[in-house]
């Protein structure tokens, strides 16, 4: 059995063992609930208020401008439902992209079936939006734009900035899903006039179903779920007293170790990528060279099938994922990828790697040489691939 290689860090991540040493005291011997008042409810409550300065802190907000979710899900449920259904009076329109997580898209198509109108931005060829097609989106019904940092899929980090500048000049609320770029580029809320941000802990090295939403100070949004008064009365349920610590902890360390680790993988990324280009024909990146996130590389190789490389992958021990078919339970390549203008069957041969703290270079050089193999191999068996070379 071969050492397993895990380059789908954007899939998730392990939790890191200072992280889990954090947070076990929480399941057993300080269990309080954190709206108890006796002393071992207390406690629970200060250990959630020091994680909410930590996640704050990471993002230049403040502690009462943080909401714990259960996950980035939720969070981007929390923040497109709560404007809507709080600013209805104002307008019904928003505007987002085609190239969202599913979590911002399948909501606003949620919204849609509710009476409000959605505009969904296209993207170029490296996945960009274009800043001039969203100032002619807006009408004087938009409550909200919609914008992720960066993209899971193709790894493109989005006009941020400017897209805050142009909300902000418009009067119009500006959110964004972050949970790609959390812990892998530097952000501050307040000078990108971002007003409310979605993120995830397990995709930075915390635990599983632990996620947060920083609403600004002063932006008018709804609970979406009804129960108890927790999180100042915005979203209800028992505080995850455990998962909040870790979430706390995990955003602390990565910010501890930025320079550091954006380095390491920006250099292991470029690495690959270059790798790649020199030594295998007929490939192509997808996203853009340089807007993009330090750990991610998603390469269309031609008459591939995307899954029989990840099955080939896998049997080396190594864990990528595909931009197409069985993986998402659908037939169709990704939403992503026909987004930038990839043909179906160009889509269908992409692979998304996703680097992370534990991968080395030897690890890139296994990846590499294996791909090498792998992609000679599939492509001798393919009739497309034959047609190809006879008739160049
Ligand atoms: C993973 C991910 C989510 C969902 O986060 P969960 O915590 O798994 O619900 C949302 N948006 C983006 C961009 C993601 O990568």
């Amino acid at each position: 059995m071969e050492k397993l290689r895990y380059f789908d860090h954007a899939a998730t991540t392990a939790t890191k063992e200072e992280v889990v040493k954090e947070m076990l005291p929480y399941f057993t011997l300080n269990f309080g609930n954190a709206s108890s008042i006796y002393s071992i409810g207390r406690k629970s409550k200060r250990a959630v208020e020091d994680a909410r300065d930590k996640v704050a802190n990471a993002i230049g907000a403040g502690p009462k401008e943080i909401y714990f979710t259960s996950c980035g899900s939720e969070s981007d449920n929390l923040a497109i439902k709560g404007v809507a259904y709080a600013n209805r009076e104002r307008g019904n329109h928003i505007i987002t992209t085609k190239i969202e997580h599913p979590a911002v898209l399948h909501t606003c198509q949620n919204l849609e079936k509710q009476g409000f109108n959605v505009t969904y931005l296209n993207v170029d060829s490296e996945g960009l939006i274009s800043l001039k097609e969203l100032e002619e989106a807006i009408t004087d019904k938009t409550i909200l734009i919609s914008v992720m940092f960066a993209n899971n899929e193709i790894g493109t980090i989005e006009p941020i900035k400017e897209i805050g500048e142009i909300a902000k000049k418009h009067n119009i609320y500006f959110h964004t899903d972050a949970v790609q770029a959390i812990g892998n580029v530097r952000i501050n809320v307040n000078e990108l006039n971002i007003d409310l941000l979605s993120m995830s802990a397990h995709k930075f090295y915390g635990p599983k179903g632990m996620g947060a939403l920083y609403v600004r100070t002063g932006v008018k949004f709804d609970k979406i779920q009804d129960g108890g008064h927790q999180e100042r009365n915005k979203r209800a349920g028992t505080e995850n007293v455990a998962g909040i610590v870790g979430m706390g902890k995990a955003i602390e360390l990565a910010y501890e170790n930025f320079d550091e680790y954006n380095k390491k993988l920006t250099n292991l990324r470029d690495y690959y990528i270059s790798q790649v280009e020199e030594k295998i024909p007929y490939i192509k990146l997808n996203g853009h060279r340089t807007k993009r996130l330090p750990g991610n590389a998603n390469i269309s190789f031609r008459f591939i099938e995307g899954e029989s490389l990840l099955l080939n992958l896998d049997m080396k021990g190594i864990c990528a994922s595909s931009g197409s078919a069985c993986t998402s339970g659908s037939l169709d390549p990704s939403h992503v990828l026909l987004a930038i203008g990839l043909p179906h069957e160009i889509a269908h041969g992409s692979l998304r790697i996703t680097i992370g703290e534990e991968n080395t270079k030897e690890d890139i050089d296994f990846l590499v040489n294996t791909l090498i193999e792998v992609v000679e191999r599939l492509r001798n068996m393919s009739p497309l691939y034959e047609d190809f070379i006879k008739n160049r």
